[in-house]
C-alpha cells in the first residue's frame, strides 16, 4: 500500500476544487502552513467540471492522465438541500454514483498512492440512537427526503473498503457535518447557512420590519466552517490510512440551535428588524448530534473556527462578492430558498 511520500515531489489532485470545500482547501494551501496546509514539495492542482465532467469514464480518464497524480482529495459531487435531493433523486443518484466509480476505478488503474473522499452526515439511517458515530453508518434507511444522495455516498465508503480489499488500494473516506463557509452554493433549495445568509440579506435590503423564518428554531445543529473541515482533509490525505471513515465536527457541546443561528446572522448583518417564527412549518429532526470522539482521538488539539468568526467571515466574503456568487441570479436578486430548514 503506497503511503504520501513527504521527500519527494508530490502532485495533489483535488476534484471538485471549486466548489465550497475545494475553495477553502485552495485557501488553507495560500494561507495555512505546515501540518494543516501547502508544504514545499507539494504541487496541487484544482479541477472543476469545466475541466472534465467526472461522470464520464473518458473524460476523467483523459483529465488524469494529463496530471498523473500521486495523491487526490475526491469532492466533486452533486449536492444540494431538501428540496433539490428530492425533487431529483433519480439524478443525485445517478451523478454520484459515476463520479465516485469512474475516480476510483482511474486512481486503481493509475496507482494513485491515496484518495480521501467525503460522505456526510445526512446520510446516516434516519432511525438512530443519537450521538450518531462511524459504526452505524450502513445499519439502516436514510430518511426517504435524500435516499438517492445518500446511499449514492454510502457506496462510495463501500467501494473505498472493497478496492482496498482487493487491490490493495490506501483509498479511504471522512464524515463531514453540515457545512458552511466562503463561496457556499446559495442557489435555491441550498443548505440552512447560505439559505439564512440569503434571507436575512433580502429582509435587511427591502428595509423589512420582519423578518419570518418557517419552524420554531429550537432544532440543534453542528455547523463546521469548511476551512476547518479544509484544514482536516489536508492533514488526513497525508496522515490517516485506516479503512475506517473518521467523523469531522466541532465538539458535541458546541451544537447551537437554529434560532442562535439566526440571529447571529441577523446581528452580524445588521439586521434590526423583528425575528418572527413560523412554528406551523417543520422543525425539522430536532438534533441529529454527531459523536466527534474518533476525530479527537486522531487530532486531541484540533482547534475549530468559532462559529462567530466562522459567520463573520462568510458574510464578509458575501459582501464582498456581490454579484459573482453560485446559485444566485444578481439580476433577480437571487430567490429565498424552499429548503430552508
Ligand atoms: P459543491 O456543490 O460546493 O461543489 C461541487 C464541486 O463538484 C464543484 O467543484 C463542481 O464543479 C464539481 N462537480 C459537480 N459535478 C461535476 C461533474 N459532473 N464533473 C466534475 N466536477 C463536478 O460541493 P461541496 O464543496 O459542498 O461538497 C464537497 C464534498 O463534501 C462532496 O462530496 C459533498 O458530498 C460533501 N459534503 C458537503 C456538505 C455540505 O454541506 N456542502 C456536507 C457534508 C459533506 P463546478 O464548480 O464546475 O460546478
Amino acid at each position: 500500500m503506497n503511503v504520501p511520500n513527504t521527500e519527494n515531489q508530490n502532485k495533489i489532485l483535488v476534484t471538485g476544487g471549486t466548489g465550497l470545500v475545494g475553495s477553502a482547501i485552495q485557501w488553507a494551501i495560500r494561507n495555512v502552513p505546515g501540518t494543516f496546509g501547502k508544504k514545499q514539495n507539494e504541487e496541487w492542482v484544482f479541477l472543476s467540471s469545466a475541466d472534465a465532467d467526472l461522470r464520464n469514464y473518458d473524460e476523467t480518464k483523459s483529465i488524469f492522465d494529463k496530471h498523473k497524480p500521486d495523491y487526490v482529495i475526491h469532492l466533486s459531487a452533486r449536492v444540494g438541500g431538501v428540496f433539490e435531493n428530492t425533487s431529483r433523486m433519480a439524478d443525485f443518484v445517478r451523478d454520484n454514483l459515476y463520479m465516485d466509480q469512474n475516480v476510483l476505478r482511474v486512481c486503481h488503474e493509475l496507482g494513485v498512492g491515496k484518495v480521501v473522499s467525503c460522505l456526510s452526515t445526512c446520510i446516516f439511517p434516519d432511525r438512530t440512537t443519537y450521538p450518531i458515530s462511524e459504526r452505524i453508518l450502513h445499519d439502516g434507511p436514510p430518511h426517504p427526503s435524500n435516499y438517492g444522495y445518500a446511499y449514492a455516498k454510502r457506496m462510495l465508503d463501500i467501494s473505498s473498503r472493497a478496492y482496498r480489499q482487493q487491490y490493495g488500494c490506501n483509498f479511504t473516506c471522512v464524515i463531514p457535518t453540515n457545512l458552511y463557509g466562503p463561496n457556499d452554493n446559495f442557489s435555491e433549495g441550498c443548505h440552512f447557512i447560505p439559505g439564512v445568509i440569503k434571507r436575512v440579506a433580502q429582509a435587511k435590503q427591502s428595509k423589512a420590519s420582519v423578518m419570518v423564518v418557517p419552524g420554531s428554531g429550537r432544532a440543534l445543529r453542528q455547523f463546521l466552517y469548511s476551512r476547518d473541515l479544509a484544514r482536516v482533509l489536508i492533514w488526513a490525505l497525508r496522515n490517516y490510512d485506516e479503512a475506517e471513515p473518521f467523523i469531522i465536527s466541532v465538539d458535541p457541546d458546541q451544537e447551537v440551535s437554529i434560532k442562535d443561528a439566526v440571529e447571529m446572522v441577523s446581528e452580524y448583518s445588521g439586521f434590526e428588524g423583528v425575528i418572527q417564527w413560523d412554528t406551523s412549518a417543520t422543525d425539522g429532526q430536532l438534533r441529529k448530534t454527531a459523536d466527534n470522539a474518533r476525530m479527537r482521538a486522531l487530532l486531541e488539539n484540533f482547534e475549530f473556527t468559532t462559529l462567530e468568526q466562522g459567520l463573520k467571515e462568510t458574510l464578509a466574503w458575501y459582501s464582498a462578492n456581490q454579484g459573482h456568487i453560485r446559485g444566485m441570479d444578481a439580476r433577480k436578486g437571487g430567490q429565498t430558498p424552499r429548503g430552508l430548514l
